[in-house]
């Protein structure tokens, strides 16, 4: 099969020793052993450009969150049943990058535990129990977030209460104004449900569509789809578990591109650069609807160890200004992609905000046919010239290019001559 005996060494522990669930990413799987920035090593001590972790999205191996990690777990860890410093200064910290309104913190380790428990809010909130989410949406691994998380396919049946709307593609939904044909999608989906007696609780979105293709859409056309929420009695929860953390370039979190409020906004994989911390974020008035009846305690969440990487990374986002690179480099990057959609006749869509762009692949640019296929190959050319990317959307035609913010000006003819290079080598 081609694998060197150190992959196939672990390949094959693998299948012995872990659940089956797990999915490895590559024909031939890459086997990392160090970080730093934006770049990986592998065993054998290749370096790779790494465009697809966000979790390290300040840099693989920050030294900021190293140290601050290392001081506190030096000091003291436990829970928040006694009273800690650091949970309240970054519950401060955190809060004043969000809308005024979004005046109350809890914290996490995961992003499915944030959507859970935003699930359970909206619940209480709205007295109903119907959560819209998008057609290729994933929130989580709980039973109520994979209940409305269809990217985990057909095994894994929704909640009777779940309902989708298809996503606001504006490469493929030819109707003029995408604020308003999403708004009429959504408002389709409440009534479905009051056909069906399921009173409507709530939408629950990843304001860049993140698993269904990667679709920043315009600026501000989530406007009306939140507005439709409100009128309905439901709640708007913002789900920025990826475009969160200065992701986008335009804003610091995903729904501020939109000038939108959130009820509840939830976040994750990047918040601590890889110490598991997650947080839910909420106005008091619908979290108290909640919280006056039912306790919440987390264990390991809002730990000061967590709550001390989760404080370096906010500062270092703001120290190396970290969103407007976001914004400056990823403009950059999409318009080095764009030549790239001029160059061949099957990149059909390149779009973006800030770090966060998705790379569209279909037979042709007339038929505009999804090419999974040529997506899966190209992610596999891309791996071996040391470029690490993967694949999004429904048709699984999308290379999701999301590199952690360290990426620099200077590794974009690393990535854009790969992707040259391997389309060419595909006989595009
Ligand atoms: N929401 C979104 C949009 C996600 O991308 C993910 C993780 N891929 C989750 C929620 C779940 O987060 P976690 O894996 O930390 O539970």
């Amino acid at each position: 099969d081609g694998l060197d005996a150190d992959v196939r060494k672990l390949t094959d522990k693998r299948s012995k020793v872990l659940g089956e669930s797990y999915r490895l990413f590559y024909r031939k799987p890459v086997h990392l052993v160090r970080g730093e920035g934006q770049y990986l090593w592998d065993a054998a001590g290749d370096k790779y450009l790494d465009v697809y972790n966000n979790v390290a999205s300040i840099g693989h191996c920050h030294p900021a969150v190293i140290d601050a990690v290392y001081q506190q777990m030096q000091q003291l860890n436990t829970h928040t049943r006694y009273l800690h410093e650091r949970i309240l200064d970054y519950s401060e910290e955190l809060l004043a990058t969000m809308p005024g309104e979004i005046d109350r913190a809890m914290y996490m380790c995961t992003g499915s535990e944030a959507n859970d428990l935003a699930i359970r809010v909206a619940r209480a909130y709205s007295g109903g129990t119907g959560i819209i989410v998008s057609q290729e949406a994933y929130h989580g691994t709980s039973d109520l977030t994979s209940g409305v998380s269809p990217a985990l396919g057909t095994g894994q049946p929704l909640a009777a209460t779940t309902r989708l709307v298809s996503p606001p593609d504006r490469y493929r939904v030819t109707a003029p104004d995408l604020g308003d044909w999403f708004a009429g999608e959504i408002q389709k989906q409440i009534d479905d449900m009051a056909a069906n007696g399921i009173k409507f609780a709530g939408f629950l979105a990843d304001s860049i569509f993140s698993s269904d293709g990667v679709l920043p859409g315009p600026k501000g056309f989530l406007k009306k789809a939140v507005d439709v929420v409100h009128k309905n009695g439901g709640i708007f929860i913002a789900d920025e578990v990826q475009p969160g953390f200065a992701r986008t370039g335009d804003a610091f979190w995903g729904f501020a591109r939109h000038g939108v409020v959130p009820d509840i906004v939830t976040t994750g994989k990047p918040m601590g650069n890889g110490i598991p911390v997650s947080a839910l974020l909420a106005k008091s008035d619908v979290l108290a609807s909640f919280s006056d009846d039912i306790p919440y305690f987390n264990t390991f969440g809002g730990n000061p160890v967590a709550m001390a990487a989760a404080q370096a990374v906010l500062k270092v986002i703001k120290e190396e200004g970290l969103q407007e690179h976001s914004r400056v480099v990823g403009d950059e990057l999409l318009r080095e992609l764009l030549t790239l959609k001029d160059k061949y006749d099957c990149v059909g869509d390149v779009r973006g905000a800030g770090l966060f762009i998705g790379f569209e692949l279909v037979t042709d640019k007339a038929s505009k046919t999804p090419d999974k296929q040529l997506a899966l190959d190209v992610t596999e050319k891309l791996r071996d010239n040391h470029v690490l990317t993967s694949v999004a959307g429904p048709y699984g035609n999308v290379l999701k290019l999301r590199p952690p913010l360290a990426f620099q000006r200077s590794d974009i003819d690393w990535l854009v001559g790969a992707l040259d290079k391997s389309l060419a080598e595909l006989g595009k």
